[in-house]
């Protein structure tokens, strides 16, 4: 467990599988965390559990595709809790289908969401963590962006993009204290994996050396070491949890 007493966090999409467990994760390790949302009603839900659970989470509503509302957002955050020490850019969307009948708007969707996201969150917090010379930015891609995935042409191509950004950003604020990291899950067991009939799913298993699907705890465990002190070192990297389904 890493100690982030006192810092504050950002995780963007935190009312999703994975965002969730990194939201719950941050705050045991003594984060101050912050989330975004498109749906309200999801939301309020969302952050009254986690309160059931005992975590004060605090939500504001800001689409991750505006830059203006990721500046608000931003501006929100360092009002109620202080500066972002800590970005993890989470949120994501697929729309899947072959390139052939893949429309132009699918293409955007997942552009927008996946891609612009990573300049209208990062550009608000990356010049304060290079002031403070302290930060952590941690990029949630796929193993699709690594191997590439048939009907995930948008998609991949967005996860794949996210790791240039990363190696790129990384080295022009390392000497800053601010480290910037990619992190590229596997199968893991959300709602939208689960959803995926059983004996697909079952396939799918079976192709991961492990014989499981992940957990949206592993994730988070990873993601919570490379926002720790002792994760200095590590930056521009692409950390691979897949249950060795793609080994690189
Ligand atoms: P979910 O669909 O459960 O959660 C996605 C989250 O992103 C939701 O909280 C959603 O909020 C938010 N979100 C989507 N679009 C926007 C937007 N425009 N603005 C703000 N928030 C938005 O997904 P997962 O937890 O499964 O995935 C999280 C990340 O992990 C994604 O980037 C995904 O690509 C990646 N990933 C997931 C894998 C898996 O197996 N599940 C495997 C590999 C990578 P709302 O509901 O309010 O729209």
């Amino acid at each position: 467990m890493a100690n982030l007493n006192g810092k504050v966090a950002l995780v963007t999409g935190g009312t999703g599988g994975i965002g969730a467990a990194i939201c719950l994760r941050l705050a045991d390790s003594g984060a101050k965390v912050a989330t975004n949302y498109r749906n309200e009603e999801k939301a309020r839900k969302w952050q009254a559990d986690a309160k059931g659970k005992g975590y004060d989470i605090t939500i504001y509503q800001a689409d991750v595709s505006s830059l203006e509302e990721c500046t608000d957002l931003a501006k929100k955050i360092e009002a109620d809790l202080g500066p972002i020490d800590i970005l993890v850019n989470n949120a994501g969307i697929t729309k899947d289908t072959t390139f052939r009948k893949m429309t132009k708007e699918q293409w955007d969707a997942v552009m927008k969401i996946n891609l612009d996201s990573l300049y209208n969150v990062t550009k608000q917090v990356i010049e304060p963590m290079m002031e403070k010379g302290w930060g952590r930015v941690v990029n949630i891609s796929s193993i699709n962006g690594q191997k590439g995935q048939m009907g995930q042409a948008n998609y991949a191509a967005s996860k794949a993009g996210m790791h240039g950004f990363t190696m790129s950003l990384a080295q022009e604020v390392a000497r800053k204290g601010v480290t910037v990291n990619t992190v590229s899950p596997g199968y893991i067991a959300t709602e939208m994996v689960m959803a995926v009939p059983e004996e697909i799913r079952n396939k799918i298993i079976a192709g991961i050396p492990v014989g499981r699907l992940g957990n949206s705890e592993e994730i988070a465990a990873l993601v919570d070491y490379l926002c720790s002190d002792e994760a200095g070192f590590a930056t521009g990297a692409n950390f691979s949890i897949n249950g060795g389904q793609h080994m690189m």
